[in-house]
């Protein structure tokens, strides 16, 4: 009872209330039994098939408090598991719209960061995009004189025709590999050759690197299939490599480069991008890919927490590493497909 007492102090029930009551019922029919049981033996001998029949009576009462006490303790224990049952199931439904709140976040972020790492590109781009509007343009007047003066010859048609398919492929590319970054109904995963994202991504970054005279050097395998989003994958070497640019601002024009490689590496694509610019402080590496860690004036540390977030969940792995000359070296590896 005491017990009992201290449990109804902390949570008010109905079924504790009724227990209390039973166990209580109990005690007093046990005690008057007793007192009938012993009024009633003269030898000093107790006799329970000699009871007396209002002490069978009270007995049987304290049989059925006691059954009544255990039926108010099922009661008791029956509406607590519902009562967690309720409360785990509310707690899912949240933390089920918790996730789909932070995928649509990420989701949101990924967009951000998309027109972000283009939009610092999109001067170059556009430069690169007018080239072979301006040379088609002049190309068409010409072809366009020579008809007018009867003067075509079909060696000069033809040459014509062959710069303008040359500078339209031109614009297409770099449209082609825009289009591709930001489509949005590819989020699904595909098998893709990562040389063919990687050189997607060099189409739209090309006009940059010359801009700024970094030199490339590519050493990568074909036939990397890896099964993922291509815009996704895309960014996270646009991020990278922007990083990379961005690094050399501080290094002579001449000596800027950047060494790209991606090779099969047992059941896994290895990727890997070293630059020979400022390379990452020590103390900034353990919070190198956390969220909103930037060290650039105009940066909003979103680029490799995504590219993190990206390659993780398609299960691969993404480290730093600082680079055999000084600079950084970022590596990814992904699983192969099939
Ligand atoms: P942001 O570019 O907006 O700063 P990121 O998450 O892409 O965000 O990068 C976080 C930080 O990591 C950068 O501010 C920079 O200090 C460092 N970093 C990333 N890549 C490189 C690199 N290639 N070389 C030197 N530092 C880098």
């Amino acid at each position: 009872m005491i017990e009992l007492f201290i449990a109804r102090k902390k949570s008010r029930h109905i079924q504790l209330d009724f227990l209390m009551f039973t166990t209580f019922a109990e005690l007093v029919l046990g005690l008057i039994r007793l007192w009938m049981v012993l009024s009633a033996t003269t030898t000093g001998n107790i006799n329970l098939y000699e009871e007396p029949f209002i002490s069978t009576l009270v007995r049987w009462f304290g049989v059925s408090f006691t059954v009544l006490s255990y039926v108010s303790i099922l009661g008791f224990w029956a509406e607590r598991v519902s009562s967690e049952n309720k409360k785990n199931i509310e707690d899912n439904i949240r933390v089920n719209e918790l996730l789909l709140e932070r995928e649509a976040l990420i989701t949101n972020l990924l967009k951000a960061n998309k027109t972000t790492a283009t939009g610092a590109l999109s001067a170059s781009i556009a430069h690169e995009l007018n080239q072979p509007l301006g040379a088609s343009n002049l190309n068409i007047q010409f072809l366009r004189m020579k008809l007018d003066k009867g003067l075509l010859s079909s060696d000069i048609g033809k040459e014509v025709l062959d710069a303008l398919e040359f500078d339209n492929n031109r614009a297409a590319t770099i449209v082609r590999s825009l289009r591709s970054l930001f489509t949005e109904g590819e989020s699904r995963a595909q098998e893709h050759d990562l040389a063919y994202l990687i050189s997607s991504v060099l189409d739209i970054v090309k006009p940059e690197l010359n801009a700024r005279q970094i030199q490339i050097q590519l050493r990568v395998e074909e036939g990397l299939l890896i099964e993922v989003s291509s815009s996704e994958i895309e960014q996270v070497i646009l991020n990278l490599l922007n990083n990379a640019i961005q690094s050399l601002a501080s290094i002579k024009a001449s000596l800027r480069t950047i060494v790209i490689e991606a090779y099969r590496d047992g059941n896994s694509v290895h990727f890997s991008i070293c630059d020979n610019g400022s390379g990452v402080s020590t103390q900034f590496r353990q919070s190198l890919f956390e969220l909103l860690n930037t060290t650039k004036k105009s940066g909003m540390g979103l680029g490799l927490w995504l590219c993190k977030h990206i390659v993780t969940r398609y299960g691969g792995v993404i480290w730093y590493e600082d680079a055999p000359g000084g600079g950084a070296q970022f590596h990814f590896k992904l699983p192969i497909a099939g």
